[in-house]
């Protein structure tokens, strides 16, 4: 990143603890752009959709020379979904709306060398304050996106915490086990179990989940969110679960 981005970017984002996307607790840090984001929006947000150098050079029809101006990554080996395959190989990355807005700007090049071939449609498009971009090509989302179980899209995160910069206390997020391993009963106080939340966001959740809230009586210091690693208790929670009348 040392290059792309200044030490004050990093130290920015570290002390910045929302999502650049929702303004929700963001736990990730995009690689591509030094900017915080939710997991929400990294499975679902059409800017953080990235696809392989290939791919792209294929899906678009880029040269060479279209290629060299994308910004890349790669990939470090590793897991990046639930399916816990491991990615051995570095994978070069970019992102789609990148790639998409190269394939549009070759063919513009193109047709203002040869007019007459210029196909309708194709044209870039620009709001008030927003960088020139063409529309997304939805047809290519669709085929190539599965949102949450598309490794390319986390393998541009890293989690990076938050800093307080009064307290100077690191905040990692944590998620609420009880609305993950409960049954999903909005009455209760049931949220996605797949939010991240920060200390200070988990203890108003807190207030309203109502599963938690009995079982931090049951498993004493099992909910805690400043605490380390659930371990045992994890089990203990379970055995409450299975034995309380929902
Ligand atoms: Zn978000
Ligand atoms: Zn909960």
């Amino acid at each position: 990143m040392a290059i792309h981005f200044t030490a004050q970017n990093i130290f920015d984002a570290l002390c910045t603890q929302a999502c650049r996307g929702c303004g929700q607790f963001g736990p990730f840090l995009d690689l591509f752009t030094g900017y915080r984001h939710c997991i929400t929006c990294v499975a679902y947000s059409d800017n953080l959709l990235s696809i392989t150098t290939s791919s792209a050079k294929r899906e678009f029809g880029l040269s060479s020379k279209s290629i060299r101006t994308l910004p890349k990554l790669l990939s470090i080996p590793g897991q990046y979904t639930e399916s816990e395959r491991t990615y051995q190989r570095r994978i070069s990355l970019v992102r789609m709306h990148s790639a998409a807005a190269a394939g549009s700007m070759q063919q513009e090049d193109s047709n203002a060398s040869c007019p007459r071939t210029r196909p309708p449609g194709r044209r870039l498009v620009q709001q008030r304050g927003q960088r020139l971009q063409p529309p997304v090509p939805h047809r290519a989302l669709r085929q190539i996106d599965h949102h949450g179980q598309n490794p390319y899209r986390y393998m541009a995160m890293i989690r990076l915490p938050f800093l307080d910069r009064r307290t100077g206390s690191l905040d990692w997020g944590v998620s609420c086990q009880a609305c993950r391993l409960a049954p999903r009963d909005e009455r209760r106080g049931y949220y996605n179990w797949n939010t991240v939340y920060s200390a200070a966001g988990y203890m108003e959740h807190f207030q309203k989940c109502e599963v938690s809230q009995i079982g931090r009586k049951v498993v004493p210091g099992y909910i805690n969110p400043l605490g380390n690693k659930y371990g045992s208790s994890d089990a203990k929670f379970l055995g409450f679960l299975s034995n309380f009348k929902f």
